[in-house]
């Protein structure tokens, strides 16, 4: 009698929590970007039914959000750290978007520490060309010029087609979500704007607005425009959001608390995200 009654009790269970994976289970996960721990972890102790996988040294927090399947990962810092975590997601998880998160420098005056940016556009700004100049002529960081690795196959070097940014779109349907929950971000506005990356901090307010005139850049981190880069390899939605943590061309001090600001911020961008597309 009591065995039976154990029996079916834990047939019971399973049955339940079968289900429950079985539910999520032909969906296509949404990937979560962050960087750093601050950038990553408060986000990933919000999912549930977590399993935590590491390939290389690259973290993925399994879980669910609101019944959906989501996967925060831990990219590290920079851009080969992101390029790989990204396309180590893609082939793993196969999942129908990503988004990148987290901290930034402003670009832009306007925009003060704990605003946030959508990246309308994501753009590597430390794919640069110098001006050919022989010994002793110096260094002139002002002539470089941007250089775009995407246009062909060939020499970029010699290639005069390739003398331009290479911008990566945000997804529209990203975008539409990201808007669609702006108001309730109250700790600074949400813009749409260009995210610019490379595994350069630039503390001269001359370069930054070089960049801010040049690329158009609202932000600068090292992350964003690798993951769109590999994103678009894959056609893979895609979208960088990213918090001032700092701006140098205002006086905005750097504040790690944005980090935690950003990530409940994407939370509400991420529960639209899966109401409104929910045959993916
Ligand atoms: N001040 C922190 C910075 C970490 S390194 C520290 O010393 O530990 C840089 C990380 O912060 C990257 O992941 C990058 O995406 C982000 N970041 C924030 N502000 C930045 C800026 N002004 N320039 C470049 N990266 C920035």
């Amino acid at each position: 009698m009591i065995s039976t009654l154990l029996i079916s009790v834990s047939v019971g269970y399973n049955f339940k929590s079968n289900t429950a994976e079985a539910k999520t289970k032909h969906l296509k996960p949404i990937i979560i970007e962050g960087p750093m721990p601050i950038e990553a972890e408060k986000f990933a102790s919000q999912l549930k039914n977590v399993k935590i996988e590491k390939s290389g040294s690259f973290v993925f927090y399994k879980g669910t959000l609101d019944n959906y399947p989501v996967i925060v990962a831990k990219t590290g810092k920079g851009m080969e750290n992101t390029a790989a975590a990204t396309a180590i997601a893609i082939e793993k998880y196969k999942p129908i978007a990503i988004i990148n998160q987290g901290t930034s420098g402003g670009h832009d005056p306007n925009l003060n520490v704990f605003d946030i940016v959508l990246g309308k556009n994501t753009t590597n700004i430390g794919s640069l060309k110098t001006e050919t100049k022989d010994e002793n002529q110096g260094i002139d960081a002002t002539q470089w010029k941007p250089m775009d690795l995407m246009a062909s196959e060939g020499s970029a070097g010699e290639d005069p087609n390739a003398e331009k940014p290479r911008f990566y779109e945000g997804n529209k349907d990203l975008l539409a979500a990201a808007n669609a929950v702006k108001n309730k971000y109250t700790k600074g506005k949400v813009v749409e704007g260009t995210i610019g990356s490379a595994d350069v901090w630039n503390n001269e307010v001359d370069r930054i607005k070089w960049f801010h005139t040049k690329y158009g850049t609202s932000v600068e981190e090292m992350e964003g425009a690798a993951a769109a880069q590999i994103s678009q390899a894959y056609n893979v939605a895609f979208l960088g959001i990213r918090v001032l943590s700092n701006n140098k061309t205002n006086g905005g001090k750097y504040d790690p608390t944005t980090a935690d600001a950003c990530q409940g911020y994407v939370m509400e961008v991420v529960k639209k995200y899966i109401s409104t597309n929910p045959s993916k």
